[in-house]
């Protein structure tokens, strides 16, 4: 069972508590940590934190550049593969709370997952054993391949699937009742200490397929950690099993669990600690095992050529989804704004057609004050060096708008968190198609570029079409 669905069902209950409500969209702002409220919420960045820290010194300053977002965003990229993301109602469909930002898109989360919710395209892993041994597998081999290729940061990502399902596969999640329970207050007791990661196979399909059974394994040793636990409270672990396979809550596991809370709960803390570390040494494994198949030493990508449009999808031509182009997402700068439209403007039959070239333009129809925003997914971003110049620019239009419209130019760091944003000069708002440009250097903590085609001012419409940027020798 996937743990997002208990983290809705929880929501539901507590959606008249504002509070909660906002944590979720505070925890899902870049992508971050799911609240507290989630089953194995901050384990999973932490077990992952600690595994990282478990590699050896070399791997550790292999993978440097990603650890940060791999640890705190990665590693739940299965709990935020949600079509609400981008939607009303924080998750629970509550009129009354605010929308979610777009983290799915935002990261291509569903590409990375292998499948997509809302195209119903690819093939979805259930996050209870057996289903998420195989996703582990799985998910291993697709990291390893992009490591092997130098592709380090889709490498990352996928390794922070994989380890999203060996951390549910060692949470109990085929025991709704413990799972849902199953929490480390004491996170700092999830350490690993003089481990020494293991070599799962000297072919990445030899390691794929001994991690799923080592995943398995994990699996075996939480049930038996638990065993006398639940003896003592006259359930054995073979009946919870029996009895959440055919109810997801069943009463008499819910009355175990909740004796054992009341009765025994540093007992239970000390079993969720042991299976957490249990978790941890599993995903230390795992990812030595996928880096020994990595391209070495790492080559970074060659800079960028000087004179060639870098941005994918320029012209906003192509994608699958009905709601966005490939590589650019909406980004919400008032998530209470219930007017403001993001939307992918197609041309239609009449003779005004609000595109520059081809059939697709994108549109922000009466943005909030605060502002609207399409911008380029983190996995299109791209990739740059300090002291580099770029110029961007777009075509754009605007017409009734009472705010500026502009495109900006982002750099971000290895943390994937902005430290210089260029803005153009704004669109007149006169309904002629205009160009604007930026040109910006890349300042010494930068390692992306970002295209952001901005709107505000709570009326109006902008469009923007024909996006470049061009790396300036
Ligand atoms: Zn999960």
């Amino acid at each position: 069972m996937c743990r997002c669905l208990c983290a809705a069902s929880r929501l539901i209950r507590e959606q008249s508590r504002h509070a909660s409500v906002m944590l979720v969209l505070a925890a899902a702002i870049v992508c971050y940590s799911a609240p507290a409220a989630y089953p194995w919420a901050g384990e999973h960045h932490r077990i992952t934190d600690v595994a990282f820290a478990a590699l050896p010194s070399e791997e550790q300053e292999y993978l440097r550049a990603e650890r940060s977002i791999l640890v705190e965003c990665y590693c739940t990229f299965p709990d935020i593969n949600w079509p609400c993301y981008g939607q009303w109602g924080s998750g629970t469909g509550d009129p009354r709370a605010p929308r979610m930002p777009d983290t799915r898109r935002l990261w291509e989360v569903s590409f990375y997952t292998g499948w997509d919710p809302v195209l119903q395209k690819g093939k979805g892993y259930p996050h209870a054993p057996p289903q998420s041994w195989e996703a582990a597998e799985v998910s291993f081999l697709r990291a390893a391949h992009a490591l092997r290729e130098g592709r380090l940061e889709d490498g990352c990502r996928y390794l922070g699937v994989m380890l999203h399902y060996i951390q549910d596969s060692g949470s109990m999640p085929h025991v709704q009742p413990i799972h849902r329970n199953f929490h480390v207050k004491a996170t700092e007791a999830i350490r690993l200490e003089g481990y020494a990661p293991r070599l799962l196979g000297k072919t990445a399909e030899e390691a794929s397929q001994n991690l799923s059974a080592r995943v398995r394994e994990l699996t075996e040793w939480t049930e038996q950690r638990l065993g006398g636990l639940f003896e003592s409270v006259g359930v054995p672990i073979e009946d919870t099993k029996r009895l959440s396979a055919r109810q997801l809550m069943a009463p008499a596991v819910i009355e175990a669990v909740t004796r054992l809370q009341t009765e025994k709960p540093a007992e239970l803390e000390a079993a969720a600690t042991d299976c957490a570390n249990q978790c941890a040494r599993a995903c230390a494994d795992a990812i030595h095992s996928a880096l020994a198949f990595a391209q070495k030493p790492y080559v970074p990508p060659e800079p960028n050529p000087p004179d060639v449009n870098l941005v994918f999808n320029p012209s906003l031509e192509n994608g699958e989804d009905d709601d966005c182009p490939a590589g650019w997402v909406v980004n919400w700068l008032d998530m209470l704004d219930r007017v403001g439209r993001a939307a992918w403007y197609r041309a239609g039959t009449h003779w005004e057609k609000h595109v520059r070239t081809g059939n697709r333009s994108l549109l922000i129809l009466w943005p909030p004050k605060k502002g609207l925003q399409w911008q380029q997914t983190w996995p299109r971003a791209i990739r740059v060096r300090p002291g580099e110049k770029y110029r961007g620019s777009v075509w754009g239009k605007a017409a009734a708008t009472e705010g500026p419209s502009h495109l900006a130019l982002e750099l971000a760091g290895t943390d994937y968190r902005p430290v210089l944003t260029a803005k153009s000069d704004p669109l007149a708002a006169n309904g002629q198609w205009q160009r604007l440009s930026i040109e910006t250097l890349v300042p010494e903590s930068a390692r992306w570029l970002r295209v952001v085609l901005h709107a505000e001012g709570g009326q109006g419409a902008a469009w923007y079409d024909d996006v470049e940027v061009l790396r300036i020798p």
